[in-house]
């Protein structure tokens, strides 16, 4: 099995000394940053040029001897601005616009600044975290993620610090165990809800229920041919296009009006009981589950397929090669997402 990459957050209590360092931090990160990018735009102007990492690199090495209290901060947090600021470049080529990145504003961008962790280092032991140039920070979080923090077989990658305003919080990048899997012939079903016609409700077990629109496609089929056999743009065809239009948008406001009204009514839980009392006599309750990333995350090996879109409904997972049904595959890791108590 694979490395499963996931994200832990915990509430930090700091002591009046740490959180003038940590503050130093936020703020040299931020230059750093900023620093980086006013060097770009004194060498290049506004060409498109994306810049390498060996230059940003060099950038890095002449703020730091223009700045000397950049020295001060915990260098690696500095090269993952370093970091951040080449994947915003190349976020920029991607994009359709070309915007080149901004100035990080003290306004707008929340204060964080993001540390490396060097192999077979741990940061954690019990409810202390040890970041380097600010010590031991005492943490809080609830025991499962305690435990998981502190078990052997977790990996760290990064720690992420970061300030809402009131409190300061670390968000750990880890790589686990995958999850354990249910099987498939237990008791227990997890469900998607699609507002999509191939399937609207879809179960781990590979059921799908689908939505009846045969009347509406049956309407716009007709249309259509009636359209067929008149003069293109003449009064009757201008008339037949606007009908046509109100049963398209029928099959849609139909189709979002029932998943709405059958998520957020609470008759649907119920329903939903009625539904597979059929054949789970056991069904007991209906449990909701955080849905992000659920159809994006393969149900095999873990792996979060990022650039998956919305409409591709089958893929291959990049990382195992095994095929996946994107509603399926859903509904199966919000079936494991509640066994795992996530
Ligand atoms: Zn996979």
């Amino acid at each position: 099995m694979g490395e499963y990459i996931r994200g832990v957050v915990v509430k930090l209590h700091v002591t009046p000394e740490q959180e003038v360092l940590f503050k130093k931090n936020y703020g040299c990160t931020r230059k750093t940053y900023n620093e980086l990018l006013n060097k770009y735009k004194d060498k290049y102007g506004d060409s498109n040029k994306i810049p390498t990492k060996n230059e940003l690199n060099q950038f890095l090495k002449e703020s730091k001897k223009e700045l000397p209290y950049l020295e001060e901060t915990e260098s690696t947090s500095l090269q993952q601005a370093r970091d951040d600021l080449h994947k915003a470049f190349k976020n920029s080529f991607k994009s359709k616009r070309h915007n080149t990145p901004k100035f990080h504003s003290k306004k707008k961008i929340r204060p964080s600044f993001r540390q490396t962790i060097r192999k077979e280092k741990r940061p954690v032991e019990n409810n202390t975290l040890t970041l380097r140039k600010h010590g031991k920070v005492i943490f809080s979080t609830s025991i499962e993620y305690l435990d998981l923090l502190n078990s052997p077989n977790t990996k760290f990658n990064n720690i992420t610090v970061y300030y809402d305003g009131l409190n300061h919080y670390a968000s750990f990048n880890i790589e686990t165990n995958p999850p354990e899997q249910l099987p498939l012939t237990g008791k227990h079903i997890g469900c998607d809800i699609n507002s999509n016609k191939k399937g609207w409700l879809v179960t781990s077990e590979r059921q799908k229920e689908f939505f009846d629109v045969n009347h509406d496609n049956q309407m716009i089929k007709h249309i259509n041919k009636l359209m067929s056999k008149c003069r293109k743009r003449s009064r009757r065809w201008k008339k037949l296009q606007k009908r046509l239009q109100k049963w398209y948008n029928k099959r849609t406001n139909q189709l979002n009006d029932y998943i709405e009204k059958l998520t957020y009514n609470l008759q649907f839980i119920k329903r939903l009981k009625d539904k597979f009392q059929l054949y789970k006599s056991e069904a007991d309750g209906v449990q909701f589950v955080k849905p992000h990333n659920t159809s994006r995350t393969c149900h095999y090996c873990g792996h979060i397929n990022k650039e998956l879109k919305v409409k591709t409904r089958n893929y291959v997972c990049p990382k195992c090669g095994k095929i996946l049904d994107r509603d399926i595959n859903a509904a199966i890791n919000i079936l494991n997402r509640w066994f795992n108590g996530d």
